[in-house]
């Protein structure tokens, strides 16, 4: 049998057990539950890991506990503009969609857009108009509303600060999803997708959709998939970095995040994580923050789900 796994996350930060009640933790590990078993169905029945990452996207955005599609943060006019990318690493293909409106599933917009656009890379009204032109879902912003996340934006709203998910000294997590995933085939392919920041500006988009930041793959390197501080990992490149890493230096998997998460991005607070897959189906989830919603699973029968 060919190798074949899937690892999905739904943000870093400081996530601590002492601030979750074993409701809400039960309701986080259902829906990373959910996200990964769909995922991994398709991989399983010799499905592509474009096919996977993309269905486990989807199901993460479709959960309002997590900062994507339904349940997106709110920015500082009280909208939702959503971000998100996806990446085969078989001929690099990729398509990315950056502050989105009304789309159900931005991670599906993404996929269109590698498909049918011809381009890499839409924003704003144009990438609606596209959508729209493709038949796109289009919902209604009470959708996108979830209570928690309003009363997120209630605290800093007027102010000129933007919050990572929910940013406050005793309660910091970034939002964002993200699957990255080996098919039997031998192709590795990564998605993610963000609402952003809290009360985010001038139509701010952050690493999410940066193909090579947010989001990278390569079947001869790896899959990656971010979640942090935004404009830490667009500056530091973060996803190709890993790859980078692996192509020229030679080295692996998890010694390439481990560079990337603790050496290069800690150190100019970017504080985060992501999630890896290389060619031979091994997994890496790390993170410098205090947790990542995380979850693999590997056709040798391991996996794991995991928060703090
Ligand atoms: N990286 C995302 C952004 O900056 C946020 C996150 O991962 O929570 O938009």
């Amino acid at each position: 049998m060919q190798t074949f796994s899937l690892a999905i996350h739904g943000g870093a930060g400081t996530i601590l057990k002492k601030h979750m009640t074993a409701d809400k933790e039960n309701l986080y590990r259902a829906g990373l539950k959910q996200s990964l078993e769909v995922g991994y169905s398709i991989l399983k029945n010799g499905g592509s890991a474009i096919d996977a990452v993309l269905a486990a996207v989807t199901e993460l955005e479709n959960n309002e506990l997590f900062n994507a599609g339904k349940g997106s943060v709110f920015t500082n006019t009280g909208t939702h503009e959503m971000d998100a990318s996806i990446m085969d690493g078989g001929n690099l293909g990729a398509g990315a969609v950056g502050a989105v409106r009304s789309v159900k599933n931005p991670i599906q917009l993404a996929h269109q857009v590698m498909m049918h656009s011809g381009h890499v890379f839409l924003g704003g009204e144009g990438a609606i108009d596209f959508a729209r032109q493709q038949g796109f879902e289009m919902m209604p912003d009470d959708y996108f509303y979830s209570d928690f996340r309003y009363d997120q934006w209630q605290k800093v709203k007027g102010s000129d600060t933007f919050h990572l998910d929910h940013d406050t000294p005793d309660d910091k997590k970034f939002g964002t999803v993200g699957a990255v995933a080996l098919d039997a085939s031998g192709n590795l392919a990564a998605a993610t997708s963000t609402g952003g920041m809290t009360n985010k500006k001038f139509g701010r988009i952050g690493d999410t959709p940066v193909i090579g930041s947010g989001t990278y793959a390569k079947n001869s390197t790896c899959a990656i998939s971010c979640t942090g501080n935004g404009e830490v990992f667009l500056r530091t490149v973060a996803a190709y970095d890993v790859s980078a890493l692996m192509e020229y230096r030679g080295m692996t998997l998890n010694d390439a995040m481990h560079e990337v998460v603790m050496n290069k991005l800690k150190p100019m607070d970017g504080d985060g994580g992501m999630i890896g897959i290389d060619s031979l189906g091994n997994c890496s989830l790390q993170f410098n923050s205090a947790g990542m919603y995380r979850a693999y699973r590997k056709s040798d029968g391991t996996s794991e789900i995991a928060i703090f």
